[in-house]
């Protein structure tokens, strides 16, 4: 545990721990943007599908073959499942990525016209598609904010920070929503990502280089 910080700033409310939150993360991640390389919504909802459970630079390795082999919706909508799962196999549970895939890119050709649509309520109609990945895809592929995105990042150094009691998705993006602005929302998200990766890591977070030390409960405590 660091030594010599001034822990006043812990009486403060999550609102004010989140307004300094973001002030401090916005200055140390001047450009943050997801890790994924993507040209499209569609592109962008098959990268975060394909990243449950992998690494992004695993998924980023395997979608150049898998979008030139299916350039279009309506491709891989017609697409083999046994060929599906040879192209995405590394990134791990490819039968299941697989068919959520297959079956989303069917459904989209079928009532939306092979576009991506961008409500939330839509969204969660394609298999394979939960809150968090129709965040991402609203907040970073069409600027839409609906909620936060909630990945074990997020989870993890919201609950540290005490910006919610809950280790519920759920409930921790019904938690963060009313404490960060709503055109922070897709931002937000991306920053307690990097954070989370870079310095308050799962098993050995990083205290004593952590910018926000001054204010977080849960300084030099794993869990
Ligand atoms: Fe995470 Fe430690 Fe920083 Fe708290 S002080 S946010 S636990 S790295």
């Amino acid at each position: 545990m660091q030594t010599g910080v001034n822990k006043s700033n812990l009486s403060t409310s999550p609102a004010a721990r989140a307004e300094t939150v973001l002030h401090r993360l916005r200055r140390r991640y001047p450009r943050v943007r997801s890790q994924l390389t993507w040209n499209s919504p569609w592109e962008l909802l098959v990268s975060t599908i394909l990243a449950a459970q992998c690494t992004d630079t695993r998924v980023n390795a395997v979608t150049p073959r898998f979008f030139s082999r299916w350039p279009t919706i309506a491709d891989l909508a017609q697409a083999e499942q046994s060929e599906v799962e040879e192209i995405i196999r590394s990134t791990g549970l490819y039968r299941n990525k697989t068919k959520n895939l297959i079956q989303s890119a069917r459904k989209l050709v079928e009532n939306y016209d092979a576009q991506v649509p961008s409500t939330m309520q839509d969204l969660l109609t394609l298999p394979g598609v939960a809150r968090k990945t129709a965040n991402i895809v609203l907040s970073h592929g069409f600027g839409r904010h609906e909620g936060i995105a909630v990945d074990t990042h997020v989870k993890r150094v919201s609950y540290r920070l005490g910006l919610t009691r809950s280790k519920d998705p759920g409930k921790i993006e019904h938690d963060l929503m009313p404490l960060f602005p709503r055109p922070a929302w897709g931002e937000i998200n991306h920053l307690l990502v990097w954070f989370g990766r870079e310095v308050c890591q799962a098993r050995s977070p990083k205290c004593s280089q952590c910018i926000l030390t001054d204010i977080c409960p849960r300084e030099g405590v794993v869990g």
